[in-house]
């Protein structure tokens, strides 16, 4: 049977296939284990609270020096964030607690997700429109603002993404969700993440950065606190990325040697990652070379990199994304999400996390309320 604006159930399974986007091959290959394989339980909303308050606290920690040297976000790190002033500094006009663009659009999914009892990128789509053309984003991107223009004129989702060589990491930094609704489903999670990515980014790199933050929260939250294997998260993105974009995919195998790295010695290596393409200085900060910019390749990698050197610590993985310097708030956004559904809620610091606001709205409980919606969804049965 077919739910409203294209999502597809099949009764027997009681499963939330995208029929939109979503390739024939993906729905039945994804059915077809859902049928040999046992059942196995949606993600514990304490988790997925993690994860969504996660990406909104790193967001807002980041959003205070986005932009800033390497050493002016190394000295936030020590002075302020690691010691008992965090959170005494905001980002003007803001006190802090605001979260952006990345956390704004990430919830946007998931509002979406509930409305529609599952991923619809149509309807997504609309709600990305919506959020522009009311100017209520922070901090927007380029390629998602010109993206928002083209849907609000009623340009089709599939045909409003900016196309290559613009290869930005406004698709990746809102990603997480598509973890959190296919957990166990790799190839819907795949399709998924590449469809909600190509609402706003066609350049395969933007899409596949996509897929790698998606997939880096579903393996998080099939792990299990303490049972994390690095290696396996860094060689299942890899195959999930190669098909995408095969030189992505190598720069994601470099993980495996950038750990044993000090941040100092990653950093200088990470920073870099993806000119072989020849097409990273367009995303650099046009006054420092020396930090993680916008381009989709390094703040994937360097979030995944905080994300694995302290999976253990939420905390100190954000501030390692944040002395990055460059785009902070995004890479402390996806580096939150992926902690934060790895250790759960708790490992959060609740009086800074009581402070995310979206200009006055889409407070703390309302966020957790939000994901008891997405997880009330779940829990019915309805998607795996
Ligand atoms: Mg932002």
């Amino acid at each position: 049977m077919l739910l409203p604006d294209g999502c597809m159930v099949f009764p027997s399974q009681l499963r939330l296939v995208p029929a939109s986007g979503g390739t024939m091959f993906a729905e039945w290959f994804d059915l077809w284990l859902s049928l040999v394989l046992p059942i196995r339980p949606p993600p514990d909303t304490d988790r997925l609270a993690g994860s969504l308050i996660g990406q909104c606290l790193g967001d807002a920690v980041g959003f205070v020096v986005e932009g800033y040297s390497r050493e002016i976000c190394q000295e936030y790190v020590d002075e302020i964030l690691l010691t008992d002033k965090a959170g005494t500094i905001g980002r003007s006009p803001h006190a802090f607690g605001q979260y952006t663009d990345d956390s704004q659009l990430a919830r946007t999914l998931i509002e979406s997700y509930v409305a529609c009892r599952g991923f619809n990128p149509g309807d997504y789509a609309r709600r990305i429109a919506e959020l522009f053309s009311e100017q209520r984003v922070v901090g927007r991107g380029r390629a998602s603002t010109a993206a928002a223009v083209r849907l609000a004129r009623g340009v089709p989702w599939r045909e409003a993404g900016v196309p290559a060589p613009y290869a930005g990491n406004g698709a990746a930094m809102r990603a997480a969700p598509i973890g959190w609704m296919f957990p166990h489903r790799q190839t819907t999670l795949i399709q998924a993440a590449q469809d909600q990515a190509r609402i706003t980014h066609t350049d395969p790199r933007a899409v596949a950065g996509s897929v790698a933050i998606a997939g880096a929260v579903a393996l998080a939250l099939r792990a299990g606190h303490g049972r994390l294997k690095r290696d396996v998260v860094i060689d299942t993105l890899v195959r999930w990325v190669r098909p995408i974009e095969p030189l992505f995919a190598a720069d994601l195998e470099q993980l495996h040697t950038l750990l044993s790295r000090d941040p100092a010695d990653a950093h200088w290596l990470i920073s870099r990652a993806g000119s072989k393409s020849g097409e990273a200085d367009t995303h650099r900060w046009p006054t420092d070379t020396d930090t993680i910019s916008p381009y989709v390749v390094p703040s994937v990698l360097w979030s995944l990199y905080s994300f694995l050197r302290a999976p253990d610590d939420y905390w100190r993985a954000v501030c390692l994304a944040v002395s990055g310097g460059g785009d902070t708030d995004t890479t402390a956004a996806m580096t939150g999400a992926i902690s934060g559904a790895y250790l759960g809620l708790d490992a959060i610091p609740r009086p800074l996390a009581l402070r995310l606001n979206d200009c006055g709205t889409w407070d703390f409980e309302s966020l957790c309320g939000l994901v008891d919606a997405f997880s009330a969804v779940q829990s019915r049965g309805l998607v795996s």
